[in-house]
């Protein structure tokens, strides 16, 4: 199949959430809704069901989800409940609800109330100290709650063959998207920073293997190209999401490419393979014990900066010239981190600029003018 083809594919599948959806309640399945961060998705696979991540949304205004939410929680959590509250995800079998940050927290008991008894919520708490022994049982003990909930919905057990099989396809889909996203660097003249974002964000919403396969098959076309002599400037972009085309239409007018990217909703969600281990769900807690370089989870050695470090050193191994930083409103965890991060950029003379979204945004004049300032700066070094 051609590039162009398959880009479409991932385009459509990136863009119709709700289309899918009702795809898979016509062919019988049971779908669950996940929310970020880190929920073991493997276990909704190991079960026979669908999962579907929810990002919230760019396409949607909050109306409904504000008699639940302080006005100070960011749009990611208030258009995902929105979604639940306006009948968008009304086919859903149930919800997973992590817990990672203070709007998560408290969100997942209003996912509760708000929607009642339509949906089954999922709870999952992982552990603040995930290096600890007690922290990896901690973690083992939420994600068999989350496996006995999920057999419940989905009427069957999940055996550990099930968990272990579910754990290759995740991994195999990991070191896809990892091989992707350096190809998309390689051939950025071929893959823009739209097309990017669609086949990341695709795979949110597709089945696992499909997707895994689709992406192999773009991975050997672009593989095959010779690498581009790119003329535009290159930039690491970092933040939660920024998955808005019409943003990221911005970065085209402007001939800028992404070399890679420090993303909660992209890159951050795949670095890191679940291990080999004989137990599924210890292999799963192991997994997020190992997750490094995360603005999210703790950090015993914050004070040293490593993750600034790590950043800046992506943005050099990339061969980026500039970092863009997506600011999520209210985003607490993302705002406190800034300072620092700010700190190992300017000590490796690396320009960046802070652009502040939410999903709610419509008009990206501010926005343009900012890129378009950062790539003639960055363009003259
Ligand atoms: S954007 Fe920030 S505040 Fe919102 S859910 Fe994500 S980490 Fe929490």
């Amino acid at each position: 199949m051609s590039i162009e083809i398959l880009l479409n594919e991932f385009k459509v599948a990136a863009s119709s959430p709700n289309q899918l959806l009702k795809k898979y309640k016509d062919e019988g399945k049971k779908v669950i809704g996940v929310l970020p961060y880190y929920a073991p998705e493997e276990l909704v696979y190991a079960a026979g069901m669908v999962p579907m991540g929810m990002w919230g949304s760019n396409n949607k205004t909050i109306m409904r989800a504000k008699e639940y939410c302080a006005t100070f929680y960011c749009t990611i959590a208030q258009l995902a409940l929105e979604m639940l509250l306006d009948g968008t995800m009304d086919q859903l079998d149930g919800v997973i609800t992590p817990t990672i940050c203070d709007t998560l927290r408290p969100m997942s008991q209003n996912f509760r109330v708000a929607i009642g008894d339509k949906i089954p919520t999922i709870f999952l708490a992982h552990p603040q100290n995930r290096f600890a022994d007690w922290g990896v049982q901690f973690c083992i003990d939420q994600y068999t709650n989350v496996k006995k909930m999920l057999e419940k919905i989905a009427g069957k057990e999940i055996t550990n063959e099930d968990i272990q099989n579910a754990i290759k396809v995740y991994n195999e889909s990991r070191a896809a998207r990892r091989e992707f996203v350096k190809l998309a660097n390689a051939h950025c003249d071929v893959v823009n920073p739209i097309q990017r974002s669609a086949v990341l964000k695709a795979f949110w919403f597709m089945e696992k293997p499909e997707y895994t396969a689709k992406l192999t098959a773009l991975n050997a076309e672009l593989a095959a190209l010779p690498v581009c002599d790119w003329k535009g400037t290159k930039v690491v972009t970092s933040g939660i999401i920024c998955d808005n085309p019409k943003l990221l239409q911005i970065f085209v007018d402007n001939n800028i490419a992404i070399a890679a990217d420090d993303v909660a909703h992209e890159s951050r969600a795949f670095l890191w393979d679940v291990p080999e281990c004989e137990d599924g769900l210890m292999a799963l807690a192991l997994q997020f014990k190992n997750i490094d370089y995360d603005v999210l989870l703790y950090d015993p050695a914050s004070a040293e900066n490593r993750r600034g470090e790590f950043v800046a050193n992506l943005v050099k191994e990339s061969g980026a010239q500039g970092l863009v930083l997506f600011m999520q409103q209210f985003c607490d965890p993302e705002e406190m981190e800034y300072p620092c991060l700010k700190k190992a950029l300017d000590a490796q003379n690396i320009p960046h600029i802070k652009l502040g979204v939410d999903q709610q945004m419509r008009d990206f004049g501010q926005a343009a003018t900012a890129i378009q300032a950062f790539a003639d700066v960055l363009s003259m070094q």
